[in-house]
């Protein structure tokens, strides 16, 4: 064939049930993950048991083949249309094609008529347990031929340990994803999606003791909602509820990343600032105050608005306590910001 003439392939078969096999490689969710050195280490292993140049382990997605780890030629994906692992999902658990170029189904693929001119193919699905191809582990070469049954057997025990690493890091990924979202439900306090007490008592500790370590200040800044009872009263308990969460929701929109804002008790919040001094913390109280005054609830046609005061406690390096105290004198402020008429902040 010569180079300017363009290199065709047969329209190819899929199989029957694609869509649930796609499903099934779906759910692995493996396709685009970095390949590691243990895929690596099976596909050269099959290379050379194989004595072939080039092994792959692949996934045969909808439209593209991707290319989990490869020996001997690097590709990342290619066309399904272009890939001879697309006929070894068809069903049968090995497939093998001795001659390439003799092969109907193959000999105008651009891997056998062009560039490296591939002759042999030999392959294992890797299958799941209920019995969908997700793809291959094989083997490639320049001249055709048949491996042994001694080489087929190995190289079938490989594509067992192949498949066995896959199902392994999709349950990894699994559980790292429910262990995230236990840890968010454990730490979180539900109608302000806020930290909860225990967090933010935790994440205290932690700070008191980096502020130690590293003599940088640290401030707290503890925040009542004013007459909130009030707010019960005349609006009903719901109708506080939705102005918490409010009001939670704007804590966490005006915090730094380095910022903790929790939920200390029923209408009582605090927010821990890493390295801010206490005029730093001052500027942020009362900026926050602004904004806890200027919003607007609304609960159904009804509009609430409420106010908060604010206590400031702040370490410095040269004064460092412990956390307890930190609330402690934060929570004194806040007493005089009562004290002093509500709707302010003091420290
Ligand atoms: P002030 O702080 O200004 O002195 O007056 P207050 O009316 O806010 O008094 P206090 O802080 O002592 O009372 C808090 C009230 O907040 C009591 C309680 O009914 C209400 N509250 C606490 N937690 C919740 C909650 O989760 N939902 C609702 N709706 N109300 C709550
Ligand atoms: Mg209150
Ligand atoms: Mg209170």
């Amino acid at each position: 064939m010569s180079a300017a003439e363009p290199i065709q392939t047969l329209p190819f078969r899929r199989p029957q049930d694609d869509q649930h096999r796609l499903a099934a490689l779906h759910r692995y969710d493996v396709l685009k993950e970095p390949a590691g050195e243990d895929f690596r280490f099976l596909t050269e292993l099959a290379a050379r048991i194989c004595g072939v140049p080039y092994a792959f382990i692949t996934l045969v997605d909808a439209e593209q083949v991707w290319v989990k780890s490869y020996t001997g030629l690097a590709i990342d994906q290619l066309p399904r249309d272009q890939c001879y692992c697309s006929l070894a999902v068809l069903g049968e658990n090995a497939t093998e094609i001795p001659d390439l170029s003799a092969d109907a189904r193959t000999a105008r693929m651009p891997l056998t008529a062009g560039e490296p001119h591939l002759r042999m193919y030999s392959s294992v699905a890797l299958s799941t347990s209920d019995g969908y191809a997700l793809g291959t582990l094989c083997v490639m070469d320049v001249k055709p031929g048949r491996l042994s049954a001694e080489q087929r057997g190995l190289l079938q025990g490989l594509a067992r340990q192949a498949m066995a690493l896959i199902e392994l890091r999709a349950k990894e990924k699994a559980l790292q994803a429910s262990l995230h979202e236990l840890e968010q439900l454990a730490t979180t306090d539900e109608l302000t999606g806020l930290h909860n007490r225990r967090s933010l008592l935790h994440r205290l500790k932690f700070e008191v003791a980096r502020t130690r370590r590293f003599r940088t200040p640290l401030s707290a800044v503890m925040i009542d909602l004013d007459h909130f009872k009030r707010v019960n009263d005349e609006y009903g308990h719901a109708a506080g509820d939705l102005v918490l969460a409010d009001i939670g929701r704007l804590l966490r929109e005006n915090i730094r990343v380095i910022d903790l804002a929790g939920r200390y008790g029923g209408e009582e919040l605090c927010i821990l600032l890493p390295n801010t001094p206490p005029e730093g913390a001052r500027k942020f109280a009362e900026s926050l105050r602004a904004k806890i005054e200027a919003q607007v609830h609304h609960d159904g046609a009804r509009s609430i608005q409420v106010t908060a005061s604010f206590g400031i406690a702040s370490f410095n390096h040269m004064d460092i306590d412990d956390a307890d105290s930190l609330l402690r004198q934060a929570d004194a402020a806040l007493y005089r910001a009562k004290q002093n008429g509500r709707n302010r902040v003091e420290n």
